[in-house]
């Protein structure tokens, strides 16, 4: 089996990895990158209006024979590892006849993004995966795995072909809700892996909230009761495990958690999938309409669904009225203002910032303070600490550890001596 990281064997994002064997060719993920050459973060917009040669010419599309549009299809399908833009983003370039192998959340996740988000891949030919059964493409036979991941039914794939195996983590950690998923793949892991692809996103960096999501949960309990006004939440709207922490949080203090349209729509799709994830017209629930999310909804022709998130609906002056009671789902985005007029007394008001400190921005955090804003950073990273990146490589045992989706290649050499760095477009066979 062939094996050829096209990005990330230095870098997070952009994630895409192809696998060779007999006449069958596979891509495992298709992502957005997260940076440009020099580092810089990736400015997704430039890339608007240009061609694939142009694409292709500057490094931003990797160079895969019979993979994009008006070329002749040599690629056999295209496994989904999760709903993160990192590891989906560039899919409306490939031929819209290769099947693209995902979970029923990542499906779900990514049609909703292509009604909300700017950056769109319009319409896959998105096939679900039974994660009860192996699935054959040509000469692979690939074996998927639940893993626990920010990103909702985010999975990780054995991949197997010419008597060799493969395994790939995609993104993936072991302190979310769903750390059971962690905890069985060490208690049975897959065997006899000939290489493993582990991501190491967490490695070189100095965060320490290293707690888990009930920690994240407690902490805003603590912060809701400690406050004596509203409560804002920054937090996305797909981190599923994070507004479940808000959700229990507001019902442990008493609080309404007020959500948007676009939060309401994704849990309402989500719910198929599982029945624990709350919904816009459960207890402690409200809906705060917004004009775009609205426009949104009527150009993807689902206006019908504004009438039933209308059944929670809330107003500004309730939110004002009631402000001691709520904890309101608002980012840092063009209606923040807006919102906050509409409160005159949000002096000693608290936001939650909860997502990864380099996403908070020096202006906002100037914004806030004008406001008399306090922010509070309570968070835990969707990815696995060291310390579980370790026990998952000694679980598995894998003959070969080839860094991925890191900017710190060099610190696996503390997982053991099998560790192979594998330099983007340098082919490994296995
Ligand atoms: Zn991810």
């Amino acid at each position: 089996m062939h094996l050829i990281i096209h990005r990330g064997a230095k870098e997070i994002g952009g994630s895409c990895v192809e696998l060779a064997a007999g006449s069958s060719r596979i891509l495992i993920d298709f992502g957005l990158p997260l940076v440009d050459k020099d580092q810089q973060p990736f400015n997704s917009r430039s890339i608007k209006g240009q061609t694939i040669p142009q694409l292709k010419a500057s490094g931003i599309l990797p160079p895969i024979e019979g993979l994009y549009r008006g070329e002749t299809r040599q690629i056999d399908a295209i496994l989904l590892s999760h709903s993160h833009l990192d590891h989906y983003g560039l899919l409306s370039y490939v031929l819209p006849d290769i099947p693209i192998y995902m979970s029923q959340g990542s499906k779900e996740l990514i049609e909703i993004s292509d009604i909300f988000v700017p950056t769109k891949v319009g319409n896959l030919n998105a096939k679900v995966i039974d994660l009860r059964k192996a699935l054959v493409i040509g000469s692979f036979k690939v074996r998927p795995f639940l893993v626990d991941h920010s990103a909702f039914d985010a999975l990780a794939y054995q991949v197997e072909a010419d008597g060799k195996k493969i395994f790939y983590t995609g993104d993936f950690r072991a302190h979310g809700r769903k750390r059971i998923l962690f905890d069985r793949i060490i208690k049975n892991p897959p065997k006899n892996i000939d290489c493993l692809l582990m991501e190491g996103s967490m490695l070189g960096r100095s965060e320490t909230l290293s707690h888990n999501e009930e920690y994240v949960q407690k902490d805003f309990e603590i912060l809701l009761k400690q406050t004596d006004n509203i409560v804002f939440l920054s937090a996305s709207s797909q981190n599923i495990d994070r507004l479940v922490s808000a959700y229990k949080a507001c019902i442990n203090t008493g609080r309404i958690l007020v959500l948007d349209v676009y939060t309401a729509f994704i849990l309402d799709r989500l719910r198929k999938i599982s029945k624990g994830i709350p919904q816009f017209n459960w207890k402690n629930v409200r809906v705060k309409f917004m004009k775009y999310h609205n426009e949104c909804l009527v150009k993807a022709g689902l206006k019908e669904l504004l009438f039933k998130y209308a059944k929670s609906k809330i107003e500004m002056h309730e939110i004002n009225q009631e402000r001691k009671k709520i904890l309101m789902l608002l980012r840092d985005n063009s209606v923040f203002d807006r919102i906050i007029e509409h409160i005159p007394a949000v002096k000693g008001a608290k936001l939650i910032f909860s997502m990864w400190e380099e996403y908070l921005k020096d202006e906002f955090k100037q914004k806030c303070a004008n406001y008399g804003i306090e922010i509070v950073h309570l968070h835990t990273s969707g990815h696995a600490f060291p310390q579980d990146l370790k026990k998952f490589v000694q679980a598995l045992k894998p003959k070969k550890l080839v860094p991925i989706h890191t900017f710190f290649p060099n610190d696996y050499q503390q997982f053991g001596k099998m560790v192979e760095m594998v330099p983007d477009e340098q082919p490994l066979i296995i």
